[in-house]
């Protein structure tokens, strides 16, 4: 046989067309050329065919010598074309070489040549390119074909693995992912071709855990790159390497599938590996396909992904993450049909935020959302699965507690989720408060179905919020009409107060005044600061009405501040006039009382207008002493300290004891109305009033009577030594302007005190009338007096 040489074409004996092809004509043109002769059934090859078939020589008799790396399977036809046995076609065939490892070649049969008719001759194509591009594609479409129609990662895979194996020419193929929870990789599916027997390779791979970084699954799931492995049998790195040798598995290449989703997250479900019983080469085209596989995956898993966060968002509340409104209702219908069917009792919590709104009102929604989110978590941390918590919407969670036979567990929940509702939620360093108002209902005894075990959880709980809210109540049978009514005052209420927050920012607050009077000169002795409320449509608000509203939510105490600011804008304005001592009352509300900022607050106020502290009187009820005594008592000594005074206000009315006035830092008590009302005509009030008119003396006090509106109530107030006195009779509150012009009118020194009539005349002294004080209600019944100095 002619060694290998250089020289182009054909022996020279051959005929001249084959020789007229120069070989780097050939080379360009990217095709080798042979010649058969059936007859000796000796083959020759042009430089470049004998380069595609790896061969060292060109000349060989002998086909098996030729075609030597030409894989198995696909020798039977190429020799049946070589030899002109079959129709003349062309056909591609696989090669494997050790220097380039598995190429595809296309072998064309030329026409006999009329001159050697004896000679078969034809080209050699390299198309591997051509051919991987084909296989690309295909394997792509079919891919995607199979991706598309999946519901889970995982069955698609399975496909995806016999997919490869089909159009790769690999005979195994696996995927490994991580076990659940066990931190090792596991050979979650594996395929092979039926007719290889493989199955005690499979059975080794099946059994067989790797933590990540052992053997090459376990590395390739470590580093994220892709390995081959040339020789399975001898490769350290390959752990199954008896059985590979037993299975007649000779090379592999293992990858791993990596995607990044929407959010940039990189994520590495697993790892994919093939294997074939050929000793197949590094691939070029293996880590294009892996890629091309890769990115498959990545688009079905984001698709999953995409269609597991629709099907959440079908049943979740977005904003807290529990179950949303319809998803809830559904849980508790089927819950109903199912506890039917089992005979089994459970509970249903309804359960409403309190003081939720103004929150949102004032601090604005994001805070609104902090709020129910941290409560949110709180419940779900309470009611653990099996039991379910939905947000029903707005601020109202409902909580389904299955097998609630237990009464103390059930009481125990309500109890814990009062007191997760009123732990302070943080947001942005404002510690917010709100509290829960919590209705249960139980199954079967208050409904049958969800609609009627909510309508009775629902009655359960705005029986609460009528009673002052922050509070557990489970269902007992009530009148629909009392439910009504109790909605209608619930409604009104919310709407009061979503209307005041506008009317404080909106100016639509104003202060009256009501003089104060000394009873036995007629003097002024201060004036008490009345809140008014005017709405834009004219009507106005009496403060018995919004302030309990107010006092239920955080808004008392921006209401309070700015009173406190307008009272002592209005006494700063008054400087250098006759009333600049004029003493001023300011009723506060207990939740102020409360707040260690209070006195600091305060003073700012009074240093910044330069209004003295002494000239301001807090006035407070008997009723916030007694919520919480020790707070409201040091807010007491901290005020005095700085100068400001303190008055009991509807004093009598509450259960304040001799002892705990003797430790008050108060200043006076003002006799609530109701004592004064029957003064005249009723013993027993008359009694009171002394009582309290000597209390005071004892105590150091002064005493001040409210609500004095004849002149028969402030003669036997005047005798029973009562020294201060307000009312309709001494004068109705006014606009602080409209009082001193009453109270100034016709005075021209600066510094004469203002006075009122007294019930008896103080001294002979002429009194100058001065102009009634008007009102719309209704006119003073007795002028008010101005005595000359
Ligand atoms: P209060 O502190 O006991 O105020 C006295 C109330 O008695 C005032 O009612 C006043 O107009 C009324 N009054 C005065 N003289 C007479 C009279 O001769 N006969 C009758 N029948 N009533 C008289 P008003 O202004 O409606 O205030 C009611 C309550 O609202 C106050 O009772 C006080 O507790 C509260 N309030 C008023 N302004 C404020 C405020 O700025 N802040 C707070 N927290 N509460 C306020
Ligand atoms: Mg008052
Ligand atoms: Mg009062």
């Amino acid at each position: 046989m002619p060694a290998a040489s250089t020289q182009f074409g054909p022996p020279r004996h051959l005929p001249a067309p084959a020789a007229a092809c120069p070989q780097h004509l050939e080379q360009a043109a990217g095709f080798g050329q042979w010649w058969y002769d059936p007859q000796t059934g000796v083959t020759h090859l042009s430089p470049t065919a004998a380069e595609y078939l790896e061969m060292p020589t060109r000349s060989a008799s002998g086909l098996g010598v030729c075609l030597g790396h030409v894989v198995e399977d696909d020798l039977p036809e190429l020799i049946r074309l070589w030899t002109g046995a079959q129709p003349q076609h062309p056909l591609d065939i696989r090669v494997i070489g050790l220097a380039r490892g598995l190429r595809w070649l296309r072998v064309t049969p030329l026409p006999t040549d009329p001159a050697r008719p004896r000679w078969r001759h034809g080209l050699l194509q390299d198309v591997t390119a051509l051919t991987h591009a084909a296989v690309r594609e295909r394997l792509g479409y079919a891919l995607t074909e199979y991706l598309i129609g999946t519901h889970t990662l995982e069955d698609a895979i399975s496909n995806v693995i016999q997919l490869i194996c089909r159009n790769l020419g690999w005979e195994w193929g696996a995927y490994w992912n991580m076990e659940d929870g066990g931190g090792r990789l596991h050979c979650r599916h594996f395929w092979h071709q039926p007719d290889a027997r493989l199955e005690q390779f499979s059975a080794v791979s099946s059994t067989l855990k790797m933590a990540p970084g052992e053997g090459l699954v376990g590395r390739v799931w470590a580093t994220g790159s892709a390995e081959w492995v040339e020789d399975m049998s001898t490769d350290p790195r390959f752990l199954r390497r008896g059985s590979a040798q037993m299975c007649g598995l000779w090379s592999g290449y293992v990858f791993p599938v990596t995607y990044v989703s929407d959010n940039g997250e990189r994520h590495r479900p697993g790892v994919l590996e093939f294997y074939s019983s050929l000793a197949r080469q590094p691939e070029a085209q293996l880590p294009k396909v892996s890629a091309t596989i890769g990115a498959l995956i990545a688009q079905t898993a984001q698709r999953l992904e995409t269609e597991a966060v629709i099907h959440r968002l079908a049943q979740i509340d977005e904003m807290t993450e529990l179950d949303n409104r319809a998803h809830f209702y559904a849980q508790l219908n089927r819950h109903c049909a199912l506890s039917h069917r089992k005979g089994r009792r459970f509970a249903l919590m309804f359960i409403d935020l309190d003081r939720f709104k103004p929150i949102n009102d004032a601090f604005g929604h994001e805070a609104g959302n902090a709020v129910l989110q941290a409560f949110a978590q709180r419940l779900r941390e309470l009611a653990p699965p099996p039991a379910r918590v939905g947000r029903l919407g707005g601020d109202e969670f409902a909580v389904l507690v299955p097998d609630s036979g237990d009464e103390q567990a059930l009481a125990a929940l309500a109890d814990a989720v009062l007191a997760a509702a009123s732990r302070p939620i943080s947001y942005e360093g404002v510690a917010l408060t709100v509290s829960a108002s919590i209705g249960v209902s139980r199954f079967p005894e208050n409904g049958q179905t969800g609609p009627e075990l909510l309508r009775s959880a629902d009655a359960a709980m705005y029986r609460v919020k009528q009673n002052g809210r922050n509070g557990s109540n489970v269902f007992s049978t009530s009148s629909p009409d009392t439910l009504a009514q109790q909605r209608a005052k619930l409604a009104q209420r919310l709407s009061i107060e979503t209307e005041l927050h506008e009317a404080l920012q909106t100016g639509q607050l104003r202060l009256v005044y009501q003089p104060i009077v000394d009873i036995a000169t007629g003097a002024l002795h201060g004036v008490e600061a009345l809140i008014r409320w005017h709405k834009p449509d004219g009507t106005t608000v009496p403060p018995d009405v919004f302030i309990p509203i107010a006092e239920q939510s955080d808004l008392i105490v921006d209401i309070g501040r700015w009173v406190l600011g307008q009272a002592l804008r209005d006494l700063a304005s008054l400087k250098g006039s006759a009333l600049q001592k004029l003493k001023v009352h300011v009723n506060m509300a207990a939740s102020e009382f409360t707040s260690s900022a209070l006195p600091e607050m305060l003073g700012a106020i009074s240093t910044g207008l330069e209004v003295p502290a002494s000239q301001v009187v807090l006035e407070l009820t008997e009723g916030m002493l007694m919520r919480q005594p020790e707070q409201v008592r040091r807010v007491m000594h901290q005020l005095r300290e700085i100068g400001f005074e303190i008055s009991l206000d509807d004093f009598g009315m509450g259960h304040s004891s001799l002892a705990m006035l003797k430790s008050l830092p108060i200043s006076s008590l003002k006799i609530d109305r109701s004592f004064v009302r029957d003064l005249a005509t009723g013993e027993r009030d008359r009694a009171i009033a002394q009582t309290i008119v000597d209390l005071g003396r004892h105590l150091q006090l002064e005493v001040i009577a409210e609500g004095i509106e004849s002149a028969d109530q402030l003669e036997v107030l005047g005798q029973c030594g009562c020294a201060f006195g307000q009312g309709y009779l001494l004068g109705r509150p006014l606009p602080l302007p409209r009082l001193i012009e009453s109270f100034l009118d016709g005075r021209s020194a600066a510094d004469t005190p203002a006075r009122v009539p007294a019930w008896k005349p103080p001294c002979p002294a002429p009194a100058v009338a001065v102009p009634p004080m008007p009102t719309a209600a209704a006119p003073c019944t007795r002028p008010l007096r101005l005595a000359r100095a």
